[in-house]
């Protein structure tokens, strides 16, 4: 190997590296970029994202602490679960014959005890 051609992002030359200097400085580069990419990343103390417990973050995208609890009750299954469940509000059933409070989300009109969507419908011939 007598020189390595340094060429930036868009193929212009930017270095010529030449002699010992080669083996030296290239493999430096390489093996720096390389670290950088997969095993730089050395972990770091983080909080977690849902319950706020500082944890020692493997990855860089880790933002849950990975407390060992039973499958499921895990904090990214929790925030996610959260995030995807609909808020709840105080409602009357939609069925003037039953008319029972019950909490559900803020499209559900009927209790389900035991009237259900479509109950209606049905009543109404459609
Ligand atoms: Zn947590
Ligand atoms: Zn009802």
């Amino acid at each position: 190997m007598n020189q390595v051609k340094v060429f930036d992002g868009a193929g212009n030359l930017k270095e010529v590296i030449s002699g010992e200097k080669v083996s030296k400085q290239f493999w430096a580069t390489v093996t720096s970029s390389n670290l950088k990419a997969s095993q730089g990343w050395e972990g770091e103390t983080r909080e977690c994202k849902e319950c706020g417990a500082e944890f020692w973050a493997e990855t860089k995208t880790q933002v849950f602490c990975k407390r060992n609890v039973p499958q499921g009750k895990q904090c990214s299954k929790i925030f996610y679960a959260r995030k995807k469940a609909v808020k709840k509000v105080e409602k009357v059933c939609a069925n003037i014959k039953c008319s029972n409070a019950f909490m559900g989300d803020r499209n559900r009109r009927y209790c389900n005890n035991p009237c259900r969507h479509g109950t209606d419908k049905k009543a109404n011939g459609r």
